[in-house]
């Protein structure tokens, strides 16, 4: 069995959405004698973590109404790494998707070690194309799953349509394929999103 962690590293000066410096993490360290208590303060949309519709609906589900049973079970890995720009339906009609699927994009993006404006996205049209299939979820190695859509239509079709949205994988070592998911957030209430700790089990090796 081999284990492979498909989350981001959270550190000061970690890749941030759009560099922007209040998504960066910031953790103090105090030492009292022999006692280290470390605080942090981040955005819950810096690094891998799962959206909930409040993100792009007001007053839309919060976190909690995430059920962890979705998040863990099969998954299929798709390589995606000759798309440029983005994910269309046409780039997704080939693939074997089906209802009730948990999705996974490997995109370029996951060869950038520093935040890439120009990161490659789910397109409005390949979004409707997941809705219609009706899949449970969608994971990405973006820090955002679209970008350059008036109206974030690629997030509310998504919200909408009741698929989970994992944004911030890193995939470089991930072979498309099958896989055995876990994807474990923090257990947060009323909040739009939350980190999470992704692995993927290959039960086959
Ligand atoms: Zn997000």
């Amino acid at each position: 069995m081999k284990v492979i962690d498909i989350s981001s590293s959270i550190y000061e000066g970690m890749p941030v959405y759009k560099n922007k410096s209040e998504k960066q993490p910031k953790i103090s360290t105090v030492t009292n004698g022999h006692v280290t208590e470390s605080r942090i303060d981040m955005d819950l949309h810096s690094g891998t973590h799962i959206d909930s519709p409040l993100h792009m609906i007001n007053d839309g589900p919060t976190f909690e109404t995430i059920d962890i049973n979705e998040l863990v079970g099969p998954c299929k890995v798709f390589d995606l790494t000759h798309v440029k720009d983005r994910i269309k339906a046409s780039d997704l009609e080939s693939y074997q998707i089906e209802e009730k699927d948990f999705v996974i994009f490997k995109t370029r993006n996951s060869f950038d070690e520093v935040f890439n404006f120009d990161f490659i996205f789910l397109a409005e049209d390949g979004a409707n194309f997941l809705a219609k299939k009706g899949i449970r979820g969608v994971g990405i190695d973006a820090l955002g799953v679209e970008r350059s859509q008036p109206g974030h239509p690629t997030h509310k079709i998504l919200f909408n349509s009741g698929v989970i949205v994992i944004e911030g994988l890193r995939l470089k070592e991930v072979d498309q394929g099958e896989y055995l998911m876990i994807a474990a957030p923090l257990k947060m209430v009323g909040t739009d999103a939350s980190p999470a700790r992704v692995i993927l089990i290959d039960e086959l090796k």
